[in-house]
């Protein structure tokens, strides 16, 4: 038999179906898989339902139905201040993860460099590669993950097409300041790149502070690419879709290859999204708070058993160091083991560094999770830990 794509064949199952898989099979309660167990904005799924039934249901533009592309450049405008023109600048995708890959196929050339922040989404690396580019990686340490001006002179060169940002950044939970997200733009200027902003939490920060989008930066609305997803801001991830507002000269290429891809995403989905983006402030601040909430319950429960807990300054997720708890091995063997012995599941974060040794003592839960099931893993883990 001949040999498949030797780039994609080389990567296995994502860790995030993997432990998904593990939890299930052993009735555990998932912590893993970043995704909200409740129905999600109960007006948002009528306006899906009404939408399915009363308009029509067949292919609608490749771009996107203009409803929803006039709302993503209103939420431009609404929440950064930035100006995009819908008809040219913003297209609508099969979420985030099809933005991501239609962005990279469509702008990177065999030889060209992507700059890409560790630890990072597992989407990534697989794309770019299989574009013929070549990572050049940024690696942020715990518990601080800082950036350094040394780390990001040493990653850029003339050969950067792209930097990659994922800002509020899952899995380290960092939302990146103003000074720091400066002197990428820096870099990215000097150097003459582009910014591919995944900001996919952009409406999950906390403690007051404000997501601040690359594109609202100086010189830089003509070079980024922002993605957004309805999954994350409207707590329904099984929708997938996604919207990119890019100026039109970078948008042109990645519609090429988004028109062979996906084409298009299902049209009463993104009529509810357009309804859903118009809510009023209330709705994406009581997100916020509510994620919040969550947040600090889970943190306390995990902090009570002795996990060693790392800031979370926004996204689905916080990070829990357990060597205090006495186990010994890495942090796959440690989320198998809770997800078998305890009945609780989490992701390791050395999943999402791209090689070489990475921190392996920490594990990643998601407390986007309803107040029943944070307390029910909490007290399968304090049974088993024993608190401390
Ligand atoms: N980027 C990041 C950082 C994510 O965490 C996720 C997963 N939710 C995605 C992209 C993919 O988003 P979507 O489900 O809209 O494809
Ligand atoms: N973004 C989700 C996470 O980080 C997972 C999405 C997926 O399973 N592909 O957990």
């Amino acid at each position: 038999m001949k040999s498949a794509n030797s780039i994609l064949s080389s990567y296995g199952t994502s860790v995030f179906e993997v432990m998904s898989r593990l939890a299930i099979e052993h009735k555990s309660i998932n912590l893993g898989q970043g995704f909200p167990d409740d129905r999600g904005p109960e007006d948002v799924l009528q306006a899906a339902s009404d939408a399915l039934l009363t308009k029509p249901n067949q292919y609608p533009p490749m771009m996107g139905v203009p409803e929803l592309r006039q709302a993503v450049a209103r939420h431009a405008k609404r929440f950064y201040g930035v100006d995009a023109d819908w008809q040219t600048e913003v297209m609508v995708t099969s979420g985030a993860t099809e933005a991501l890959a239609a962005s990279l196929f469509g702008l990177l050339e065999p030889g060209d460099e992507v700059v890409l922040i560790e630890p990072l989404y597992d989407s990534y690396i697989p794309i770019l590669r299989r574009a013929g580019a070549t990572p050049q990686l940024i690696r942020l340490t715990p518990p601080d993950w800082k950036l350094t001006r040394e780390a990001v002179e040493a990653a850029f060169s003339a050969k950067t097409k792209l930097l990659l940002l994922n800002n509020p950044q899952n899995p380290a939970a960092k939302v990146f300041t103003r000074a720091e997200l400066e002197l990428l733009a820096e870099y990215v200027k000097r150097f003459d790149a582009y910014a591919l902003c995944d900001e996919v939490y952009e409406h999950i920060v906390f403690d007051g502070r404000r997501h601040v989008t690359l594109m609202s930066l100086p010189g830089m609305r003509e070079r980024c690419l922002k993605i957004g997803s309805a999954g994350k801001t409207f707590s329904l991830t099984g929708w997938k879709v996604g919207y990119i507002t890019a100026p039109a000269a970078l948008l042109a290429p990645v519609s090429r290859c988004h028109q062979f891809l996906v084409f298009t995403t299902p049209p009463n989905l993104q009529r509810a999204v357009a309804y859903g983006l118009d809510k009023d402030d209330s709705y994406f601040t009581g997100l916020t708070d509510g994620m919040r909430v969550k947040r600090d319950r889970l943190a306390k429960g995990l902090e009570r058993i002795g996990f060693d807990l790392l800031d979370c300054e926004g996204t689905y997720f916080i990070n829990a160091g357990f060597r205090r708890l006495g186990f010994n091995g890495d942090d796959m063997a440690f989320c198998r083991h809770i997800t078998t012995e305890a009945g609780v599941t989490a992701i390791p974060v050395s999943a999402f560094y791209a090689g070489g040794e990475a921190p392996a003592t920490i594990a990643r839960f998601c407390f986007a999770k309803q107040d029943s099931v944070l307390d029910g893993a909490i007290e399968r883990l304090e049974k088993h830990f024993g608190r401390k």
